[in-house]
């Protein structure tokens, strides 16, 4: 039996990617981002693709993420960063998680859980998020040392993120960076770990590559900004959506489509409905926008896209019940087949939402 709503994710494509942007980047090494379930390609198979391919790390946003790898057997060196006052440190230990840490206050916090925990010192070189702000740095660096000294902590890494804010942010942040390294250095720290650059920072700045990058959208073969060409680069998008068509009618021009009838048929048109709806994460955004190929011919969402289903306007190209509608996977392959870059401009987002969004009720299933 087919699925009715599918992604289609090519592991070989992760562990590729990672392989090139590893090239790319050495002698630094990779971290390979599964957060937010491997961008919606799925966080367990997505890290042993990534492995695959020659990442030395795994890298989440919180510990359940962490957990979840672990209970799947993945025990790579892993890294979680975002935390809640009380988060499950002594676990994270016993798990072999290393922690990202924000403040003193965190520090202290994670000093206290059983074992050693093994620390990466967060500081913000501008981005004002997270991570220890320069005003403080002078004491977050003592206090590590400190907890270092008495046993509690291994300071593992020292780490901070860009903003992406254009070339001369870039290069601010990166100074800031090197002072910050230099200044953890001065009280004695020796972090053998230093990363500043996501996928955008790796690929444009070789200065800010240190000696690791946490690489997340372009390992699933996407590009980071829109000025950085990944087909150039040879990284391949790993995720193909599709679903079947369900039922097709012919309609007549002046006919209204979907709920509220947004869409009225300009001329008669072949119209084939699809099941893949908002309650997938296909955007809503996508009304009369999102670009759909069916036989090999580029049609469009007609009308409002509902929970579980989209109709698509197929003009007078033939469509039948069980046709293949692709919203989107590797048009460097089929320039015909539309790109999550594609979805991303219809939908005024960015490729990294319409990947990660896609929801459970869509099977995986990785080639
Ligand atoms: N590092 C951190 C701290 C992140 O939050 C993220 C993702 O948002 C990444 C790395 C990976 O970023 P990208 O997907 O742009 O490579």
């Amino acid at each position: 039996m087919t699925d009715l709503r599918l992604a289609t994710i090519s592991t070989g494509a992760i562990s590729h990617n990672i392989k090139t942007l590893r090239t790319l980047v050495a002698p630094a090494q990779v971290m390979a981002v599964v957060k937010a379930n491997g961008y919606g390609h799925g966080a367990t198979a997505s890290a042993r693709a990534a492995l695959t391919g020659g990442a030395s790390w795994l890298g989440v946003a919180d510990l359940t993420e962490a957990f979840a790898l672990r209970a799947a057997g993945i025990d790579a060196p892993l890294l979680a960063w975002l935390h809640q006052p009380g988060a499950a440190f002594s676990e994270a230990v016993r798990a072999k998680i290393d922690l990202g840490v924000n403040s003193s206050g965190q520090l202290a916090e994670v000093a206290a859980a059983s074992g050693v925990a093994c620390v990466h010192l967060k500081v913000d070189t501008g981005l004002h998020r997270n991570g220890a702000p320069i005003s403080d740095w002078p004491q977050f660096f003592e206090d590590a040392m400190a907890h270092e000294l008495a046993g509690r902590i291994r300071v593992r890494g020292i780490w901070s993120h860009l903003a992406n804010a254009g070339a001369e942010n870039d290069a601010k942040q990166i100074k800031a960076f090197t002072a910050a390294v230099a200044m953890a250095e001065a009280v004695g720290l020796r972090p053998e770990l230093r990363h500043l650059a996501a996928s955008e920072g790796a690929i444009k700045h070789p200065s800010a590559r240190f000696n690791l990058v946490r690489v997340g959208i372009s390992s699933y073969g996407l590009a980071p900004a829109d000025d950085v060409d990944v087909q150039a680069l040879g990284l391949i998008p790993a995720m193909t959506l599709s679903a079947p068509v369900i039922a097709v009618r012919r309609a007549s021009a002046g006919d209204g489509v979907s709920y509220g009838f947004d869409f009225r048929c300009t001329t008669d048109t072949n119209l084939a409905l699809v099941p893949l709806g908002y309650g997938d994460g296909v955007p809503r955004h996508a009304s009369n926008r999102g670009p759909v190929t069916i036989n090999g011919v580029r049609g469009q969402v007609a009308g409002r896209v509902a929970m579980d289903q989209i109709v698509v306007d197929m003009g007078d190209a033939p469509v039948a019940v069980g046709d293949r509608a692709v919203l989107f996977g590797d048009s460097s392959a089929d320039p015909i087949v539309p790109s999550a870059d594609d979805w991303a401009a219809a939908c005024e987002t960015i490729n990294y939402e319409i990947v990660t969004r896609i929801g459970q009720r869509v099977v995986r299933r990785y080639t």
